[in-house]
């Protein structure tokens, strides 16, 4: 199809296309290269360029004139867009070949000057300029090309870099051929020996505070907070490697990232912005890797690019009411200078990539995040939240890299707009586990019994990925190793263990052990947990003494050591307590709730009322704020819940299930009437089968011919770890009795271990058997094991992309082989090896009514597909086996043809990208020979040549069943891609 015709005919996709966000950098890289290769001159290019007028309008009057310009221009646009867009905006849109084929005049030619070196070279240059805008206006300025009104115009913080950067190239253009002589001279320099203008020498002044900034860093960073007000245990003796991901939704495959590459370039979502999130559930270690960057950095250990790093907490924003300038912010919240505040600003100003800002728990901000009031000015006062987000969205000094850690549900869509990259923080690995409790106690004998007694419980292991969980336990080894009572098994297990610990060797009078220990602390339990549910109400996790008065908390409480006085915010007259950490309070606010009798039955049907839309936590916490924190509590009502934050409140209402459970009665009816606790019971039981039936509710009919499917929202798997709190099968097996589909979809929820512990847990009790598909998620080996106690009821699962190994695998096989209802399995996309394949094997032979096999994106060579052909020998049975994107080549291809010749069911075979030349499709061509239920055979991305293709097309002609054997991308010539398609209508190429 004609050029032109592409582009009128996909004018509205190709509108879409480049406003999508609304960001005008995709239009202004089309018109860059549209100006380099001449479709554009200089006047029409500025005319297109969108300063001032809407994006669309631009957008459309560039889809004209390239209509009007006729053939050429359209092929040029569309190359010109194919290789700007990213591949999202870009699907779906058809450049019929014009994308790669057609060379632009200009290309190659040698520009006659300077001048017009800047227009052929103008997408090269941006990318260029981008990094170094201060150091090439400082060589115009020498030079004398530029003067400072000049500069000042370039460096307008409201452009994004490359705004900056073609500003600059505009400028230069309208100075004539000398200035663009300096800048191309200044850039080939620069290229020439790359440190040079990076490494400018800085002003004294500004090594001294770096000086200053690096001590404070270090000395607030050293110790790890959690031990705050019990020890002193230094970061660098107990800090583990925690898993860092690139969050899911980025489209690339999981890759783990160390601890700089936070900042690098992987999973890049937006290159134009500077913000960079690391999102993780609580106590999955967002603050400890903040704090250990910082250290990092205040050593010259880590991120050295950044000349000065400014950590922020946002607990501690929260407080601060005062409207302040940026400059303020930054010197009165982190270190103050102690001399030439004008200068350092300045330098600041204008270096802002050499500086990089912290901001730690983006969730405790009273306020959502809104791009609403801009405020691009650096001098002027204003709130601190308006400038906390005019500079994450990069209104307020662009170019400074900002990092920010958050729970994901906290994350607003708004937000994400202004994210150049999101890094998800998955908690430890299992080997993670073993060092953190290594670390923990220096006795290694002591280490080893926890270790062991922690492998024997694997629902205890699963919830230690979460590091939080992992501390509390490894502090509770006392009461681990047989001095509690039970195994612990359920986050409010744990939770209790540490009161217990906390409240027995912490507490000054010491009591003897008791069994009644509850009993003993009634009036601290009572008095912090009403502290920690006002607290959570009004989104307040500092507490002043005046707050600690008011709920009646005593220096004996605080000695108990759940409080930690907050360093920062503390001075010798006024102090300010926070908890040991967000979940525990939330855990004394559910003890509250549990223990009060002003707690009321609306108050328990709020806590549990299901979140419908992610808005309404966000317009609830927005309203929440516009009452000052103080009002709110002496407003409210008590024990409300009405403006409380919903993640928290979640957390709170898990441990609210967990303490109504019978096995907690005993320790509980010492300080509350049975009644009043069954009251409570019933009524969490009556709201959590409430809530499932909400859910059940929403699934759609079938449509015909598909099968009943659920699609779970995050509050379903909130509603699951509650009932597995409670520790009660017939709650379970009520909740799921209704639930008649089957198909369960619970892809990208962030399931990880301690999720699939509480999914089994519910889902064992259904009564039809489920396809299970957990595609995306975070289960891993531990995971997978903790799966097990549902597979009886799974006909299928699907555990895609899920970083499971081969030892996950095998414990799966030695219960899957035992599960009459199992038959799918799709394991594409994890970290499989030749190892697993000998366990599929013995599956294949073992279950003579097994249906499909899938293990694409894997690590699988010829010897394990040489072992998966044993199994498939006796296999009459499989109709679906997917080996796309291993390395099985020509070896492994004939052993499984071979092996399939005697399978009558098969109908589905992928070995897409498997390194397969003609040997392996000679081998192929015999099992199309002897099979007559084969239909598709994916071949796609091999490398096979004209002789494999002949044996395929020999075996087609006697086959009936086989309906396409797809070709594309093998080593075949057009022409022969053309004849072989002519001679065989089911070769797809
Ligand atoms: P979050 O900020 O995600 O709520 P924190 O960073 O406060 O989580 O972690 C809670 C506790 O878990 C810490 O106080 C510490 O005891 C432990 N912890 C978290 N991450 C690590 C780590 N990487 N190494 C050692 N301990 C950790």
């Amino acid at each position: 199809m004609s050029a032109q015709r592409l582009v009128c005919g996909q004018r509205e996709e190709l509108l879409q296309a480049l406003c999508c966000g609304g960001a005008a950098e995709g239009l202004e890289s089309v018109l860059d290269l549209l100006l380099a290769w001449d479709v554009l001159v200089w006047e029409e290019y500025l005319g297109l360029r969108t300063l001032g007028r809407p994006l669309c309008a631009c957008v459309r009057e560039l889809l004209d004139l390239a209509c009007v310009r006729g053939e050429s221009a359209c092929a040029l646009l569309l190359a010109a867009i194919s290789q700007v867009l990213p591949e999202a905006p870009k699907a779906g849109l058809s450049f019929g070949g014009y994308e790669q084929g057609l060379t632009p005049p200009l290309v190659g030619a040698d520009p006659k000057s300077a001048a017009q070196g800047l227009m052929s070279d103008r997408p090269s240059l941006v990318r260029k300029l981008r990094g170094g805008i201060a150091a090439a206006l400082k060589a115009l300025l020498e030079s004398g090309s530029f003067t400072a009104y000049d500069c000042d115009e370039v460096q307008l913080l409201l452009y994004t870099p490359s705004q900056q950067a073609r500003r600059l190239l505009d400028l230069v253009h309208s100075k004539g051929e000398a200035a663009a002589e300096v800048l191309l001279q200044h850039i080939q320099q620069k290229e020439d020996s790359p440190t040079l203008p990076d490494n400018e020498e800085h002003p004294a002044e500004c090594l001294l505070y770096q000086k200053k900034l690096r001590s404070t860093i270090s000395a607030q960073s050293h110790f790890l907070g959690t031990y705050g007000g019990t020890g002193t245990q230094s970061l660098d003796e107990i800090y583990t490697e925690a898993l860092l991901e690139v969050a899911q939704g980025s489209g690339e495959a999981q890759q783990p990232l160390g601890l700089e590459d936070i900042l690098g370039q992987a999973g890049t979502l937006n290159e134009e912005a500077d913000t960079v999130l690391v999102s993780g559930e609580a106590g999955s270690g967002k603050s400890t890797l903040l704090q250990r960057l910082h250290l990092l950095w205040a050593r010259g250990a880590a991120l050295q690019d950044f000349l000065f790093l400014f950590p922020f907490s946002c607990r501690r924003l929260s407080t601060e009411e005062r409207e302040l300038s940026l400059r303020e912010l930054l010197f009165l919240h982190c270190c103050w200078p102690d001399r030439d505040q004008d200068l350092l600003f300045q330098f600041i100003l204008d270096h802002p990539h050499r500086v990089l800002f912290t901001f730690d728990g983006m969730d405790e901000l009273r306020l959502c995040f809104s791009d609403e009031r801009r405020h691009c000015c650096p001098t002027q006062p204003a709130l601190v939240p308006t400038l906390l987000f005019n500079l994450l969205q990069g209104s307020l000094m662009k170019g400074v890299r900002k990092l920010v850690t958050s729970r994901p549900e906290a994350v607003s869509p708004s937000l994400k707009r202004y994210l150049h990259k999101e890094v998800a923080l998955k908690g430890f690995s299992a080997d993670g586990i073993d060092c953190f409790v290594r670390k923990h106690h220096g006795d290694p004998t002591v280490a080893a019994c926890v270790l062991d007694s922690l492998r024997a419980n694997t629902a205890l292991f699963g919830l230690c990925h979460i590091p939080v969980f992992c501390w509390i336990v490894s502090q509770c080894s006392r009461e681990l190793l047989g001095c509690g009572d039970g195994r612990p098994q359920t986050i409010t297990d744990i939770y209790l263990m540490v009161l217990q610990h906390f409240l027995q060797c912490r507490s000054p009078r010491r009591p003897a052990p008791s069994l009644c220990w509850v009993q003993d602390h009634v009036g601290t339990l009572m008095r912090l947990g009403q502290l920690a549910l006002d607290g959570l109400e009004s989104s307040s996790y500092v507490f002043s003494s005046i707050e600690l008065q008011r709920c009646g908390v005593t220096e004996e409480d605080i000695c108990t050591g759940f409080l930690i006085q907050s360093h920062n915010l503390s001075s010798p007259e006024r102090k300010h307590y926070e908890f040991l950490h967000v979940t525990l309070q939330c855990f004394f606010a559910a003890v509250f709730i549990v223990l009060s009798n002003t707690i009321d039955q609306s108050t328990l049907a709020k806590l549990f009322r299901p979140q419908h839309r992610q808005d309404s936590i966000l317009t609830r916490v927005c309203l929440g704020s516009c009452l000052s924190a103080s009002s709110k509590q002496e407003g409210a009502p008590e024990g409300g819940v009405e403006e409380a934050e919903r993640p928290n409140m979640r957390i709170t209402a898990t441990f609210v299930s967990g303490l109504l459970s019978q096995r907690h009665r005993h320790l509980l009816l010492q300080v509350c009437p049975a009644p009043a606790m069954d009251r409570k019971c019933r009524q969490v039981v009556r709201c959590l089968s409430k809530g499932m039936q909400k859910h059940f509710r929403s699934i759609p009919q079938p449509v015909k011919g598909e099968k009943k499917s659920m699609h779970a929202m995050p509050g379903f798997i909130w509603l699951i770890k509650c009932i597995y709190e409670m520790q009660e099968s017939s709650i379970a097996r009520d909740a799921v009795a209704n639930l008649e589909v089957e198909h369960l979809k619970l892809t990208y929820l962030n399931i990880g271990p301690v999720e699939c512990t509480a999914l089994a847990y519910v889902l064992q009790h259904l009564r039809n058997p489920v396809g299970l598909q957990l595609d995306y998620n975070s289960v891993g080996d531990v995971g997978v094991e903790q799966l097990l106690p549902c597979l009886e009821v799974c006909h299928s699962i699907y555990l895609r992309n899920n970083n499971i190994t081969d030892e996950g695998i095998c414990k799966l096989i030695e219960k899957g082989v035992q599960c009459e209802n199992f038959q799918k399995i799709a394991l594409f996309n994890n970290k499989l090896t030749d190892a697993c394949t000998k366990h599929f094997a013995e599956l294949l032979k073992k279950r003579p009514d097994f249906l499909a096999l899938r293990l694409g994106n894997n690590y699988i060579t010829a010897a394990g597909a040489e072992h998966l052909a044993e199994g498939l020998k006796s296999c009459q049975s499989l109709q679906y086996l997917g080996l796309w994107g291993n390395k099985v080549r020509d070896r492994g291809a004939e052993a499984l043809a071979l092996a399939l010749q005697s399978c009558s069911s098969l109908v589905w075979l992928s070995l897409v990208d498997n390194g397969i030349g003609s040997t392996g499709a000679h081998a192929l061509a015999e099992l199309i020979k002897n099979s007559n239920t084969l239909e598709e055979l994916w071949l796609t991305k091999n490398c096979i040549t004209r002789e494999g293709v002949e044996y395929l097309l020999q075996a087609l002609e006697k086959n009936t069943s086989v309906k396409s054997v797809w070709l594309k991308g093998n080593d075949l010539s057009p022409e022969e891609v053309e004849e072989f398609t002519q001679r065989e209508k089911r070769l797809i190429f």
